[in-house]
């Protein structure tokens, strides 16, 4: 195919990869990430380029952080199947009203030996139909994110506090939360993540088993058994509120500076 110059015309692929650098780029640019290099070697170019907080944070480490923690083979592979088995139970699950109306149960998705974790509200319509946590717009941001902290989402682990999706994208009601909040904690004594994410205040709340709002909950270290806690935005509400991506980036920073450093670093 090529245009009536002659030239070659980009194909689909190629717009599309277009389509996400540039949403990549405007997000970096709203994020506040200067991607004017200041690069260090060896360090991922999203922690060197990171502009430092303005906040009472720890610094973000100068090593990049590793993910996964070293387990064997049959760890991994022993996670894996413990994380199937909640998967399995959370499809055969009726414990509230959204069994009715869901077209799959959506577990969450992951490495099963990830060090990081996020943990969302709920599944929304594109979830629902594919059975995968966060692969709507919102979940094409969440990707966008973690790539920004020099990650892929292979590297992590994503999961939601509902299991099922509420009609209408509703927030969740205190029940539904309650009811499934087992298969969240299940999913995280299997991975035991050295840092989760809560992502939005439903999430945090629910995590961390506090009231109150999410202000009040960023910036500060919480725990959940061994694994630290950090609260943020939703990327539902930074794609209705694209300034507030800089602070969500802060957050994320500060996640990624509780992390530990690669091993052998
Ligand atoms: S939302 Fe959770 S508790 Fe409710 S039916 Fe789905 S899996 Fe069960």
């Amino acid at each position: 195919m090529s245009f009536v110059d002659g030239t070659a015309a980009p194909d689909a692929i190629a717009v599309d990869a277009m389509a996400a650098a540039q949403a990549w780029l405007l997000d970096m640019e709203a994020f506040g990430i200067d991607l004017l290099p200041r690069r260090v070697a060896g360090e991922s170019a999203a922690v060197a380029a990171a502009a430092p907080s303005t906040q009472q944070r720890a610094p973000v480490q100068p090593t990049a952080p590793s993910t996964q923690r070293t387990a064997t083979t049959a760890s991994a592979v022993e996670r894996s199947a413990a994380l199937q088995c909640v998967a399995a139970e959370a499809a055969a699950c009726s414990a509230c009203g959204l069994a009715t109306g869901r077209t799959q149960v959506v577990p969450g998705q992951g490495a099963a030996t990830a060090r990081l974790m996020f943990v969302g509200e709920a599944p929304g319509a594109e979830e629902d139909r594919t059975g995968l946590a966060f692969v709507g717009e919102a979940g094409q941001l969440l990707t966008r994110m973690i790539q920004a902290m020099g990650l892929q989402r292979e590297d992590v682990f994503i999961a939601n506090v509902l299991k099922c999706r509420p009609p209408e994208n509703r927030e969740p009601a205190v029940d539904e939360a309650q009811a499934c909040r087992g298969f969240l904690l299940r999913q995280l004594a299997i991975v035991d993540p050295d840092v989760i994410v809560a992502l939005g205040a439903h999430a945090a709340r629910n995590l961390l088993q506090l009231t109150g709002p999410l202000g009040a909950m960023r910036g500060k270290v919480h725990t959940l058994g061994r694994a630290q806690v950090v609260a943020t935005y939703h990327p539902s509400y930074l794609l209705r509120s694209p300034d507030m991506k800089r602070a969500a980036w802060q957050d994320l920073k500060f996640a990624l500076s509780l992390l530990p450093a690669r091993d052998g670093a």
